[in-house]
């Protein structure tokens, strides 16, 4: 707390300043108009990640804001706006965004998919059998091939960085390989006949192959996120059928249709996992990394009974 009350009254007004100065956008006080290329991703995990391989270079930004449900989402006319303004779009692809490329269709910005070159898994049940499960990032080797095309992508965009490119993909792509080690490792340590990973969407079947978990849930994909009796009542018999010890639910939709489960089986409440969204700054996943790290240590510790 500054004593002198006229320097509080200068502080409070040069941060005025460089607020109308710097735009609503401004960060840490810069007031220097921020004219680096604008990178837009479609939701917050991509911006993350996008965000290790920019660097300070470029401005990188997510369309979605933390907690959006992101398969559904209906874009607004601000939301336009914004795109138009951007130098380049990353989307995921694997049909993850259904609203994007009706979307990028209205906007004359380059985007590039973040996920080609990733063998897809097939969604397994329902509607969607066959198609291919968007959650790749799920595996953090998968997103060490998302790596490399952003490095390409902002090399196309900027080439003038593109050392720097370089090697922040190699150093972020070095620490993907140390959280995919870290997670085999301690999923290693469940025991075997209590590797059964039930989430509410079927968001984990890359990291449930990478974990050697068998993979089960309520609904396969969160566009539809209302649960009908008869996935309620399959999960419940694999619950029961498995002795499964816990079960889990996602961070962007409701866990009610899970604590059903919970109330039929007696199996515990493991935890909230995060798949389609980081948390806020100060929450427990601000960084994909955190969030990888945060999902296993739930996990683990719902499958071996270490919660609470
Ligand atoms: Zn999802």
């Amino acid at each position: 707390m500054p004593k002198n009350p006229r320097g509080t009254v200068r502080a409070a007004l040069t941060v005025l300043l460089a607020a109308v100065l710097g735009g609503c956008g401004a960060q840490g006080g810069a007031s220097e108009p921020d004219d680096r290329p604008v990178v837009l991703t479609t939701f917050t995990v991509l911006a993350d990640v996008a965000r290790n391989v920019a660097g300070d270079e470029l401005r990188v930004e997510s369309l979605t804001k933390v907690g959006a449900e992101i398969h559904g989402y209906e874009p607004t006319p601000g939301d336009v706006r914004r795109a138009s303004g951007a130098d380049l779009i990353l989307d995921n692809g694997l049909g993850l965004e259904a609203w994007f490329s009706r979307f990028v269709q209205t906007v004359d910005v380059p985007h590039v998919v973040v996920s080609e070159g990733v063998e897809p898994m097939s969604i397994t049940g329902d509607a969607y059998a066959g198609r291919p499960n968007p959650h790749a990032w799920m595996s953090p080797l998968n997103v060490q091939v998302y790596v490399d095309n952003m490095a390409e992508a902002f090399t196309a965009l900027a080439p003038e960085h593109a050392e720097v490119f370089a090697a922040n993909a190699e150093e972020y792509k070095e620490q993907l390989q140390q959280v995919q080690d870290d997670l085999v490792s301690a999923l290693a340590a469940v025991p075997p006949h209590q590797r059964a990973l039930v989430t509410c969407e079927g968001a984990f079947s890359y990291l449930a192959r990478d974990a050697g978990l068998t993979e089960r849930y309520i609904w396969p994909v969160n566009a539809e996120q209302q649960a009908t009796p008869q996935q309620i009542t399959s999960t419940i018999e694999f619950v029961r059928d498995n002795e499964v010890p816990a079960v889990f639910c996602e961070s962007t939709v409701s866990d009610r249709p899970m604590r059903q489960v919970v109330e039929a089986t007696g199996a515990a409440f493991g935890g909230q996992l995060y798949v389609d969204s980081l948390s806020e700054p100060d929450g427990p996943v601000p960084t994909y990394l955190d969030l990888i790290r945060h999902d296993v240590d739930t996990i683990v510790a719902g499958l071996t009974g270490s919660t609470s």
